[in-house]
């Protein structure tokens, strides 16, 4: 039985890093579609230069966009045997749409991570991440990054903090600035938000409190999606993909 897990929870609530701890542990892929868009914008693609000024503005790309593209991915036939999805659906229209493109296949099963506002807002003001592969730096569970303080040089001066996985510059998200964020989560509140309701009374529907460290957060999605999979997940986790 495929793993078909998506995860639900503001921006901040860790989905990203979870998501990538899970997919590595199970051998599947993780698939966002926030890096998805931000690949497209780096690229210019036509898809990323129409995206562009709504992510700086904290607003959603259009609902027809993000079906195709998580569409397109899902049928590729490394998500066949199950995937991640973080950071799709945020409408009830990609919701219904998913539920559309997963007809004849394994079931959803769909984890909700609960952080307050106020932890929500802290953590999005203080994250930074890889220039270079997306990677979050705050991942510090996932021992990816380096730490996030700055070294000194011999001659005093400050060197720029580097990306453990490639090397890439550590930089704030411009969509993490304290304005956007505040649009971010309004529109979180607004659009995303409703999505518990909709799934809420699925068999496979699990709630986790994403206020703790990411360790005890990483144990309590095994435990749910296992519960929420009722006896999911099945098979072994991928070879040396064992987490600490
Ligand atoms: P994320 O990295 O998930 O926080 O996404 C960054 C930005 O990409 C969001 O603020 C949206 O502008 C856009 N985005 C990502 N996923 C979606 C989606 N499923 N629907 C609409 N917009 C999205």
């Amino acid at each position: 039985m495929a793993l078909n897990l998506i995860m639900l929870g503001a921006p901040g609530a860790g989905k990203g890093t979870q998501a990538e701890r899970f997919a590595r542990r199970w051998g599947i892929p993780k698939i966002s579609t926030g890096d998805i868009l931000r690949e497209a914008v780096s690229t210019g693609t036509a898809t990323g230069l129409r995206a562009k000024a709504v992510m700086a503005r904290g607003e959603l790309v259009g609902d027809d966009v993000m079906i195709e593209i998580v569409r397109e991915r899902l049928e590729r036939p490394d998500a066949l045997g199950g995937f991640v999805l973080d950071g799709f659906p945020r409408t009830v229209a990609q919701a219904a749409a998913l539920d559309a493109i997963m007809d004849g296949r394994d079931p959803l099963i769909i984890i909700d991570i609960a952080v307050d506002e106020a932890e929500l807002t802290r953590r999005l003001g203080s994250r930074t991440i890889c220039e270079g592969c997306g990677a979050n730096a705050g991942d510090a569970a996932d021992e990816v990054m380096s730490a996030p303080e700055s070294t000194a040089s011999a001659a005093g001066r400050s060197e720029p903090l580097k990306c453990r996985r490639c090397g890439g510059r550590l930089v704030q998200r411009t969509d993490d600035n304290v304005h956007i964020v505040r649009e971010r989560l309004k529109v979180y509140h607004l659009q995303t938000e409703p999505l518990v309701e909709y799934y809420r009374s699925r068999p496979t529907f699990g709630l986790i409190d994403g206020a703790q460290p990411p360790d005890r957060v990483a144990a309590d999605l095994a435990g749910a999606v296992e519960a929420a999979g009722n006896g999911l997940p099945v098979g072994k986790p991928a070879p040396g993909g064992a987490r600490r």
